[in-house]
């Protein structure tokens, strides 16, 4: 199933040509053209879901494994000292294409992507509340 005006349906399916790393039957994996560092690179289904709630099962397995997969040849290829391996879901979150990806980022020592959140404190009383709010939905 595609999406007709989406951006990532028509990279995925090689409708719009792309910096591919790698393709499958499920699968293109390209670089991101606003890289938050040097290599930074989307796994993108070649089928159009939303975010990783309507991912099937299936596919959001095969694109754990082949994230590992990629990262570790990306990180022998381009010789990194680490990897964020991000995945946005909603506005809020930081999502803008809404076609699911899973960013691949590269990281170098003293490098200045700037990647990060800032730190609170599990208070005792968010902690009961997020432990019983998630129990009626075991
Ligand atoms: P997100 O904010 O998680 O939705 O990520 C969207 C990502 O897609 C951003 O990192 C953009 O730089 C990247 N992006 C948007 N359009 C393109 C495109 N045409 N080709 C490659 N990357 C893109
Ligand atoms: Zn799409």
């Amino acid at each position: 199933m595609k999406e007709e005006g989406c951006i990532f349906c028509k990279i995925a399916n090689g409708e719009i040509p792309s910096a591919t790393l790698y393709e499958d039957e499920d699968f293109r994996v390209i670089l991101d053209l606003g890289p938050a560092a040097k290599g930074h690179a989307l796994i993108l289904p070649k089928e159009h879901y939303p975010n990783l709630y309507e991912l099937p099962d299936e596919l959001a397995e095969k694109a754990v494994l082949l994230a590992k997969k990629m990262i570790t040849k990306m990180k022998k290829a381009l010789n990194c000292d680490g990897f964020n391996v991000v995945q946005n879901n909603g506005a809020p979150a930081g999502q803008t294409v809404f076609h699911f990806h899973m960013h691949l980022i590269p990281r170098y020592e003293g490098d200045h992507a700037g990647f990060g959140w800032n730190t609170g404190e599990l208070n005792a009383a968010d902690r009961e509340e997020i432990l019983t709010k998630m129990q009626k939905f075991s």
